[in-house]
């Protein structure tokens, strides 16, 4: 995870449980998906019915958890969590679908991991609600259909194009989550700052927003940082200079760029005269996993218009040499 330890992790979870919103209400930003969520839910629960299953997909840290929560909440029922490459045998996943309670969300994160023997056994659950169970081995073995309770599976992952075909045809609602307005994370920072009854500037607010990636789980996150700083440095509240000398100190640019974009792109520039280059060259080059480039890091990259795809693989944009002030080479 980016900017944060091992040991603080823990921490920082517990902390995410008491500033995740908990309705639709709290939830700031994704309008469209939240309309239409909420037609599907009220609609749902007139025909007495669970929901159909929704698949959440969209860069790490944007609400993809959160919103399930959510939708449980609003649906009244509970949620159940698991994630892809937790679910190692089809014998882990029928231990969670038969202990599901009627109408449960079940959560499955990075759902593009489940291995094909599970997501087998996932089709006639999410379809039919039902199991089929081989008994026995060899020539006297018998298939045996055991029936589920009615529940609705919410799937994450980063990215849609990653699921196998008939495992994404088996959703019936999909919704792609976009990355932030500054505005928007503005209004998650000073909710944040609010529950943790810290005083922060309105315009320490913005310039949190501004620097957070487009994503409020980066937006919390600097804001706990910078918390830290008011109280060690300060007298407690966030002022706009303190939010930004701390932001500094975290060397979280003013596009909220982190040292790895730095490398990134900057190594693209050096080493490639800003490209083409291939994503497993730039993975190479700066060892980082290519899977973790294309979903964590370029996204963001090709929504400020720094990074291009073309055929011929990635290419540094003038803006991006812009912003590090360097020269573009005459090609
Ligand atoms: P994902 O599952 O997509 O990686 P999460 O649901 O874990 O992301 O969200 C990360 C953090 O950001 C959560 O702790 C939550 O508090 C916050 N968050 C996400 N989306 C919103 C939102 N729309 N409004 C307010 N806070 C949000």
């Amino acid at each position: 995870e980016r900017m944060v330890s091992a040991e603080a992790q823990g921490l920082e979870e517990s902390l995410d449980q008491t500033i995740r919103p908990t309705d639709l209400n709290q939830y700031i930003g994704q309008e469209k998906v939240k309309q239409n969520l909420q037609v599907f839910i009220e609609a749902a629960k007139m025909r007495e019915e669970c929901l159909d299953h929704v698949l959440l997909y969209g860069p790490p840290g944007l609400g993809k958890t959160t919103l399930s929560g959510i939708i449980a909440t609003e649906m009244g029922v509970q949620m159940r969590t698991t994630s892809g490459p937790a679910i190692e045998r089809p014998g882990d996943l029928a231990a969670i679908l038969t202990a599901l309670e009627p109408g449960d969300v079940l959560f499955i994160d990075e759902i593009h991991r489940l291995n094909r023997m599970v997501e087998e056994v996932l089709y006639p659950a999410m379809e039919d609600f039902c199991l089929d169970i081989v008994i026995g081995k060899g020539p006297t073995a018998r298939s045996v259909r055991l029936d589920l309770p009615p529940f609705t599976l919410v799937g994450a992952t980063t990215r849609a194009g990653m699921l196998s075909a008939p495992l994404r045809d088996r959703f019936g609602v999909m919704a792609r989550l976009e990355y932030y307005t500054e505005a928007e994370l503005a209004v998650i920072v000073k909710r944040t700052a609010a529950i943790f009854e810290t005083e922060l500037e309105e315009a320490a607010a913005v310039e949190i927003a501004r620097r957070s990636r487009g994503t409020p789980r980066i937006a919390n996150r600097l804001l706990r940082r910078v918390r830290d700083f008011a109280q060690v440095m300060g007298n407690g509240t966030i002022s706009v200079e303190l939010a930004a000398d701390a932001l500094e100190k975290l060397q979280v640019d003013r596009l909220g760029l982190d040292h790895i974009d730095h490398k990134l792109l900057i190594g693209m520039i050096e080493k490639f005269r800003g490209g083409p280059v291939g994503l497993e060259t730039i993975s190479a080059t700066i060892g980082e996993e290519s899977e973790t480039i294309e979903d964590v890091y370029e996204p963001y990259l090709l929504q400020i218009g720094f990074l291009q795809r073309t055929p011929r693989g990635r290419m540094v944009t003038p803006a991006c040499y812009k912003h590090f002030n360097l020269k573009e080479p005459t090609k």
